[in-house]
């Protein structure tokens, strides 16, 4: 029996689906496969697993959750153990690279990626009663495929005599898919929905789209914090950069703690100002005077504790809520506001460490309104308390992907329809909210997309198509997918995999097998397989560890500084970098050498209890830094497992690879990469006309017409090496080659036969 404290109780009781719970257990009680759609906010994921707990569905088997979002596994696992008075070994959780799940775990969130390796060393799914993918409409690869695999198991399942239900819970958005599709359900799988007590959400329009929505967005809050009464805010843009900076020049605008004079304070806020502001901000600097020249008098709030907050009592006069989007000119200097509300700040996106995550949910301190600064984490995945007021950039960043060349690249772009009406019912939870889309109803209504498209049809393949060929799915093409990958996607993913040696003639090989057992990219997956041969594991491990992370190294410092100081602590990155190439076969080894040795430094740093300091002085990302190490761990037990016999272990001392092994590192990135081969463009090949100095860093790169560039930091743009193996190339404003190594050209016949011609 669960028995909750009686605040959680009451908090339960408001949930909408609280109501409809009988109804929902006779549903999955008469069903395989029940499609739940409900309002975010309405309790899908916290209620859902408790009510199936309380049914007795975990006495003997597991409670599986899938969440695409790492940030919504761990979070949620949280949660609904709280809720349920039970401990983190009951309701778990477990993620690519940590999680707390014990022998005695009923509930288990995941993310998909992790259920789908479950998938393959046990189809059947056998320590499962239910399986509930969560958050189906976000549409994740993972979740697509699993859906497509579920669509099969249950009915096996059925057959053994030992049932298994499916649930997929998913926002109210385009079910079509997954409903009326025969492939996937035969019999048309039973639907729910449970309404969501949403209130109304006024929408306004900026009468013009200004181009830089990070401005509008900065003050529209400053406005709203001014003018509007009490309720949190909730801010969506686009990355980590931006939910940064903005986090920063509101927290600097409405700081919680005040000077008690004016002139002290009046002197010091501009030092600060000049310090931290340029010119990028004049902008936003001549609408916060213009803000300050209308607020009638400056009130001066006594000099006040983290713990001991008062209330500004003016801020609820105006109860204007047409905030009009109108330009003022004014002279007066940027000051903090000091007559509004303190706001309490919080950023929010998926990369940021997880105890900080969790103070969205936390109230803010008293006198103080919430303000949350988040990409589209907060969209549909969490749902953050008291918000009433949202405001959306109506943009979302997407990583682009060519299907034919493999470029990537991040584009900012308008989201859709769907999430952007997702976002404003974000508003809506309290009471009647307002949102305000930095954008006109004319862009809204022409330029925006009805739906995202499905995450399947925008990346490659390869590990989707290697993992089911390994679970005896033959023909890929045939799969029950809900969005099918377009035939271009999929016959390249098999191209690649061919290369590799991962696949012969369509028949996964036996290093194919092995490689699709390591949690990464199957090119990764192959340098693993190929360096035990080469007693080189422990840098490989370490290697495609860091490779499989994003941003260790960072290019620019996060810091608000000057410009000048900026530029100067780029160099010092820089030079750093250059002596972590060092010389000979390490040199060539290139960028990844540099990550090699960036790894192996934060590690021994970590050893004598130092990490952050060096990863701020060098220009590494901590959060990275940790997980590479869970990720060694983790790479280290599956190749443990696979191969009893090897030795390798995680070394936090790992000595520097000597020459001999850095050229052999060279090979086998060779090996992983031979699809991303790029030979340098001599003098002669420029055409006549062409300007030959802006050739100095080009590359002809296989299957791209237009030259790579060797990126800004890269330690080889002294050597230019006549061929390199590069991890990616991304396009900002030229094409870009990511993670370069200089290879020799006689390897390229043993390595990647088929790339000959380039020589
Ligand atoms: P859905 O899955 O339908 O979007 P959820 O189950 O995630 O809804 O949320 C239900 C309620 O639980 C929301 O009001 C949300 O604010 C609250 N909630 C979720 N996680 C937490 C948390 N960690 N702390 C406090 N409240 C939370
Ligand atoms: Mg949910």
């Amino acid at each position: 029996d669960v028995i909750r404290k009686e605040d959680i109780q009451k908090a339960r009781l408001k949930l909408p689906i609280l109501a409809e719970e009988q109804q929902i257990m006779e549903t999955i009680n008469e069903n395989f496969v029940v499609i739940l759609a409900g309002e975010t906010g309405s309790g899908k994921t916290t209620q859902v697993p408790q009510f199936l707990y309380e049914a007795g569905f975990a006495l003997k088997k597991q409670i599986g959750v899938t969440e695409p979002r790492r940030v919504a596994a761990i979070s949620m696992s949280r949660r609904v153990a709280e809720e349920m008075n039970l401990s983190t070994r009951e309701v778990s959780y477990l993620i690519r690279f940590e999680g707390n799940v014990t022998d005695d775990t009923k509930i288990k969130f995941m993310t998909d990626g992790v259920l789908l390796k479950e998938v393959q060393s046990d189809f059947l799914l056998s320590k499962y009663s239910v399986i509930i993918l969560d958050e189906a409409h976000e549409r994740s690869v993972y979740t697509d495929i699993l859906i497509g695999l579920l669509s099969r198991i249950v009915p096996l399942r059925h057959k053994k005599g030992d049932p298994l239900k499916l649930i997929v819970m998913s926002a109210t958005l385009r079910l079509e898919d997954f409903t009326i599709n025969q492939r996937l359900f035969k019999n048309p799988p039973a639907v729910i929905k449970v309404n969501a007590r949403q209130y109304p959400v006024t929408i306004h329009f900026n009468k013009r789209t200004n181009e830089n929505y990070l401005k509008e967005a900065f003050n529209k809050a400053v406005k709203i914090n001014t003018k509007l009464p009490d309720g949190g805010i909730l801010i969506f843009v686009t990355g980590q950069q931006e939910v940064n900076s903005l986090v920063r020049k509101l927290r600097k605008t409405f700081p919680l703690r005040h000077k008690s004079k004016l002139l002290e304070k009046d002197e010091e806020m501009k030092n600060e100002r000049d310090a931290n502001y340029t010119s990028d901000d004049e902008d936003i600097e001549n609408d916060l005077k213009k803000t300050l020249k209308k607020s009638k008098k400056l009130k001066i709030i006594p000099q006040i504790d983290l713990d001991d907050y008062s209330v500004p009592d003016d801020t609820e006069n105006n109860s204007d809520t047409d905030l009009s989007d109108s330009e003022e000119d004014s002279q007066a200097p940027l000051l903090p506001i000091t007559n509004a509300q303190p706001l309490w700040t919080l950023p929010l996106y998926s990369l940021l460490p997880s105890h900080k995550q969790q103070k969205v949910f936390e109230a803010p301190p008293p006198g103080c309104r919430l303000c949350v600064v988040s990409t589209n984490v907060a969209e549909t995945s969490l749902t953050i308390p008291n918000v009433k007021y949202v405001v959306d950039s109506g943009k979302t960043k997407v990583k682009m992907y060519d299907k034919v060349t493999g470029v990537t690249s991040y584009v900012v772009d308008w989201t859709s329809k769907a999430s952007a009406d997702q976002r404003a019912g974000r508003a809506g939870r309290l009471g009647p909210g307002h949102c305000y889309r930095l954008y006109s109803s004319a862009v809204f209504n022409d330029t925006f997309q009805l739906f995202s498209i499905p995450e399947i049809q925008q990346k490659p393949v390869d590990d989707l198509y290697l993992q089911m060929k390994c679970m005896n799915i033959d023909k890929v093409v045939n799969f029950p997918f809900p969005t099918a990958p377009d035939l271009l996607q999929l016959k390249s993913a098999e191209a690649r995999l061919e290369t590799l040696g991962a696949l012969k003639g369509g028949e996964v090989t036996a290093l194919g097998r092995a490689v699709s057992k390591f949690p990464v990219l199957p090119r990764y997956g192959k340098m693993l397989a190929l360096s035990h041969q080469q007693d080189l594991l422990a840098y490989t491990i370490c290697l495609v560890a860091a490779l499989s992370v994003q941003e260790v190294l960072l290019e620019v410092p996060i810091l608000q500084t000057s410009p000048e100081e900026k530029k100067q602590i780029r160099q010092k990155w820089s030079a750093t970098r250059r002596q972590w190439a060092g010389q000979g076969n390490s040199l060539f080894l290139g960028d990844n050498m540099v990550l090699l040795k960036a790894v192996g430094a934060a590690e021994y740093a970590n050893s004598q209890g130092k990490l952050e300091t060096f990863c701020a002085e060098n220009g590494l990302r901590q959060k990275a830094v940790v997980e590479i190490r869970k990720l060694r761990q983790q790479l280290t037990t599956v190749i443990k497992n696979n191969v009893p016999e090897s030795e390798v272990i995680v070394d936090p001392k790992l000595p520097p690879p000597t020459d001999l092994q850095a050229k052999l590192l060279r090979q086998i990135l060779l090996a992983g990469m031979g699809d991303q081969v790029a030979k340098k463009i001599s003098p002669e090949e420029v055409k006549e006309g062409e300007d030959k100095a802006k050739f100095k860093y080009a590359y002809h790169a296989n299957n791209m017409e237009e030259p790579v560039f060797l990126h800004q930091g890269s330690v080889l743009k002294k050597t230019l090496p006549e061929f390199v193996v590069y991890q990616e190339i991304y396009e900002t404003n030229k094409m870009y080659m990511r993670g370069v190594t200089a290879i020799e050209p006689e390897w390229l016949a043993t390595y990647v036969p088929s790339m000959c011609n380039l020589s």
